[in-house]
């Protein structure tokens, strides 16, 4: 017989949506527990989810110690700055992300400590009447009873038939670890994570080929700004093969053979040291729900979900990559607010259409909003304003002139549909369109504020004022 503890709410899953979720129902009073599954690369118990140990964070760190090698090798010369045969370390970069994954890992234990959550290191199962059951790593179990329970399960690679995962065909997770730069790099799928981790090893000195199944590169971004990063890409060295139908993946001793057809309907073979298979993640539903829950799961096997992150079932609610929507850190932690807030009875609400997007490439790439196709697909009537990144004296002065900002608008009443970037620092420029938009901002309202100058956010305030055709130094 296990023992059983009582919480007002029990968070299954510690990634950026449970744990912040479990500080957030803290802070507003209620005795809340957060179980987790995980284990870190030591082999305990490691808080922070995909985001913290696999995604979001170590990904960042490689994206920057490879940017810093690939600036000295690459970019510096410009500036004036040389240096005698360059070298990169790999243990060593990979111990730098190791050790900023510990330490804030290890933060959110701190956290749920300064804050009175308590962890409960294991696997979790939901039963009917809101008991969750854990088995934990020492093989004990221990049932909670809550009044609320908020499913944060997150998400897992998809692993594709012909190439299961091993040693040298990898997920995130081994591509965040190769303990030197693999010569002949092959990636199937140009999205987010292969063009992220494509970039880390292609900048360390890999000769990347990355397969993509779709005929359109980065379908999920304006098609102006898919163009302009597909240009800087393939100045890298970054060989992107569109509408490529993988067939075959075998592991041999002397690499990865890979089978695929191209475009042109010609079947060609390829070898690599190693092959990251990125071709999307699926909800880490599996083993969460007892029979008998009544929650239910999509044919995808996302849980359902109303507006509210709420199951249909009575106290039970789920939030981040398990449910609908941006599989981001962002929107799960949102969500998780959100959920906390509506459990305490306060008014709790996450808006999905202006969740930022940023891919950490080089140039980054940013939007929030709509692109023009989904405003045609839609029948909306609007119109557009660029502006070219070249045109931008900081820009320039930082010798970073590639990309443009491209604001959306509606035609008739102004309104800010979508703001679309790439270039450098992006990531925090899509803000402002984040920023204009929650305010119901129209374009004109971005093109009559002042911008410091000199910064790169003046792309934003000139493509605000090309919408109208009044951009002053270029674009329109
Ligand atoms: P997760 O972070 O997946 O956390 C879920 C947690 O629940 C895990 O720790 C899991 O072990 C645990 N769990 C699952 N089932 C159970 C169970 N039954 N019992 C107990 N515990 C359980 N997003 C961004 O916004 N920006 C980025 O830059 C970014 N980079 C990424 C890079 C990579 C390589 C990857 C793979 C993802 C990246 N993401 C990024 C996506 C981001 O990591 C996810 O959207 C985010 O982690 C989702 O948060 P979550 O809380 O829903 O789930
Ligand atoms: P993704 O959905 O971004 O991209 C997958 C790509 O693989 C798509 O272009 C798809 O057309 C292609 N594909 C699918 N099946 C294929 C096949 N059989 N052969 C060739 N290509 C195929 O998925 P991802 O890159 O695995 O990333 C998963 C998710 O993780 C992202 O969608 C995102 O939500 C999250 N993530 C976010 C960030 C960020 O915010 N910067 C970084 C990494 C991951």
């Amino acid at each position: 017989m296990s023992e059983q503890q009582s919480f007002d709410v029990v968070v299954i899953g510690a990634g950026p949506g449970g744990y912040v979720a479990a500080i957030r129902a803290a802070q507003l009073g209620l005795k809340t527990a957060c179980v987790d599954a995980a284990l870190g690369k030591n082999g305990k118990p490691a808080l922070g989810g995909t985001c913290l140990r696999v995604g979001c964070i170590p990904s960042k760190a490689l994206l920057d110690s490879s940017r810093q090698f690939h600036n000295l090798t690459h970019l510096f010369s410009v500036h004036g700055i040389s240096a005698d045969n360059p070298k990169i370390d790999v243990g060593t970069m990979i111990g730098r992300k190791d050790a900023i994954v510990k330490q804030f890992t290890g933060g959110i234990a701190m956290l749920f400590k300064g804050s009175k959550v308590t962890p409960i290191y294991g696997f979790a199962q939901l039963q009917p009447g809101n008991v969750v059951k854990v088995k934990q790593h020492d093989g004990s179990e221990v049932e909670l009873k809550a009044t609320n329970v908020i499913l944060a399960a997150g998400s897992d690679s998809i692993e594709l038939p012909f190439a299961k995962f091993g040693n040298d065909i990898v997920d995130n997770v081994g591509a965040l670890d190769f303990d030197k730069v693999p010569k002949r790099l092959g990636v199937i799928g140009a999205g987010v994570i292969g063009l992220e981790l494509g970039s880390v090893w292609k900048r360390l000195g890999s000769e990347v080929v990355i397969l993509e199944a779709m005929p359109e590169f980065l379908a999920a971004a304006d098609a102006d700004i898919a163009k302009a990063a597909a240009k800087e890409f393939k100045k890298q060295g970054l060989d992107i093969r569109l509408g490529a139908k993988v067939s075959k993946a075998e592991a041999k001793k002397d690499g990865v053979h890979v089978t695929y057809t191209g475009a042109d309907g010609k079947e060609d073979a390829l070898i690599f040291d190693k092959l990251l298979v990125s071709v999307g993640r699926r909800a880490a539903t599996k083993g969460l729900l007892a029979d008998g829950t009544g929650v239910k799961l999509d044919p995808r096997g996302m849980i359902e979900v109303d507006a509210h992150n709420h199951t249909g079932v009575d106290g039970v609610w789920a939030i981040g990559d398990c449910v609908r929507g941006p599989m981001l850190a962002h929107k799960a932690s949102e969500e998780g607010i959100a959920v906390a807030e509506l459990i305490a009875g306060l008014p709790g609400h996450v808006n999905l259409d202006t969740v930022p997007w940023v891919i950490y490439t080089e140039p980054e790439i940013a939007w929030v909003g709509k692109t023009e196709k989904q405003c045609k697909d839609e029948g909306i009537p609007y119109k557009t304003g660029s502006f070219p990144f070249a045109a931008i004296g900081r820009a320039v002065a930082m010798a970073e002139p590639a990309g443009l900002v491209k604001v959306i608008a509606h035609a008739e009443t102004d309104r800010i549909l979508g703001m679309h970037l790439c270039g450098v620092n992006v990531s925090e420029l899509v803000h402002e369109g984040v920023i204009a938009m929650e305010f119901n901002g129209a374009a004109d309202d971005l093109a009559r504020i002042c911008f410091a100058h000199p910064t790169l956010s003046e792309a934003v305030h000139e493509a605000a004022m090309a919408v109208d055709k009044r951009a002053i130094h270029k674009g329109n």
